[in-house]
């Protein structure tokens, strides 16, 4: 399915749970408690740049934004947003975030912005981070019920956080399946499956990627790859590589993408455009919208729910917001050197401080390990797509 079909389909899913009468709270960045909204009777929806919108330089924005939340704000300026309930910025996280929260609630007064602010970058099992998380859980928990007069339901709670563990279970199968056999499923299906689900988080979107999961390990089973499957999956989890032996007939090329919040459809789709190669050459991706929803950890079952919502959100690996910078790169390593990628696209969206902080640090890290890099700066829309497309083809002629 092509990129435009993917966004299509997600919209589609998000427009009919609409018309059914659910309620939808709209949140940007990926790292949040979707079981404490879910808990409140709403659905959480993660709310994306899209391609094809016109974004230029917008009046109310100033030099603080990227490209990714011109996109946002461009789309909301258009009349292209569906009505939410409410939008939820996160504080704390980016300049470009914070801001975009404020000029929000000021341009758009109609609309009902929620915050949630995340501590200072943890350096190790920290509590005063997670408590301090846990707080403005509960507090957001608190505006939801005073706002919406839709109180914190136990019942609702445990089952949210089954349906979102069944789907990570199965997304965390799939990444880990084509670390060991990267055309076991194409990248693409797996991302369009967990785009789906972070889009519209239902019974039947976790039925759905559940299937994949459920085919993918009746071939595996057939190959005898399951328990090396279930090692790697494992060794991300935990970051323990010792039980991690990989077969000694696969193919390669291998890269991986590293990034923040830059669409994993993007890639495939300037990857499957370029001649003699394809998205099988993708191991894993390293991004927001992928690798670091999918491997978040559950909450646990126990009477403070949000202390155990703090916990869980703090565990999605590689975030600026979670692990302080030598961390994240020494965990970066262990899954280069141990998942045998021979070359790193290090995606930077336009104007994202964050992603142009982290870059060089990233290079130097997979230098380390003589894995090659190449940055490349994107935008939602592709606008320079042509000139990617050629360096990216030129890296990927280079690894061969
Ligand atoms: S792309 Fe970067 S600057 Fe833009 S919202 Fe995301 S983290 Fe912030």
């Amino acid at each position: 399915m092509s990129y435009e079909g993917v966004i299509e389909q997600s919209a589609a899913g998000l427009k009919e749970l609409m018309e059914s009468g659910e309620e939808i709270i709209g949140y940007i960045y990926p790292h949040v408690p979707l079981e404490l909204f879910m808990a409140h009777g709403f659905t959480p929806s993660l709310i994306r740049a899209l391609p094809g919108v016109s974004s230029g330089y917008e009046e109310s924005l100033q030099t603080f934004a990227c490209s990714y939340i011109r996109n946002l704000y461009s789309q909301r300026a258009n009349g292209q947003f569906l009505t939410l309930a409410g939008l939820l910025f996160p504080g704390n996280t980016c300049d470009a975030l914070q801001n975009l929260g404020d000029v929000w609630r000021v341009r758009f007064h109609d609309d009902r912005v929620l915050r949630l602010t995340y501590p200072v970058t943890r350096y190790s099992q920290d509590e005063s981070t997670t408590n301090f998380l846990a707080e403005e859980i509960r507090l957001l928990s608190e505006t939801l019920s005073r706002t919406y007069n839709r109180p914190f339901l136990t019942e609702s709670y445990d089952g949210a956080i089954e349906l979102v563990q069944d789907f990570r279970n199965s997304a965390q199968f799939l990444y880990s399946a084509r670390v060991v056999n990267p055309k076991i499923i194409s990248y693409s299906n797996v991302i369009r499956l967990v785009r789906t689900f972070l889009t519209v988080p239902t019974t039947s979107s976790v039925s759905e990627i559940k299937e994949a999961a459920t085919e993918v390990r009746t071939t595996a089973d057939e190959l005898g790859l399951l328990s090396i499957i279930e090692s790697v999956r494992h060794a991300i989890l935990e970051g323990d590589y010792s039980k991690v032996k990989l077969p000694e007939d696969i193919e390669t090329p291998r890269i991986a993408i590293a990034g923040g919040m830059v669409e994993p459809q993007a890639i495939t789709s300037l990857i499957n455009g370029i001649p003699d190669f394809s998205e099988s050459a993708i191991a894993i991706d390293l991004l927001s919208f992928g690798f670091k929803s999918v491997f978040t950890k559950p909450p646990s079952k126990s009477d403070d729910h949000f202390l155990e919502m703090a916990k869980s959100v703090l565990t999605a690996p590689g975030e600026p917001t979670h692990e302080g910078l030598s961390y994240r790169m020494n965990a970066m390593k262990g899954l280069l050197a141990n998942f045998s990628i021979h070359g790193l696209i290090v995606c930077e969206q336009s104007f994202c401080d964050p992603d142009q902080f982290e870059a060089p640090s990233i290079e130097k890290a997979a230098c380390e390990l003589d894995v090659k890099t190449i940055r490349v700066p994107l935008d939602p829309e592709l606008s320079d797509r042509g000139r990617i497309e050629t360096r990216i083809q030129s890296f990927l002629e280079t690894l061969e």
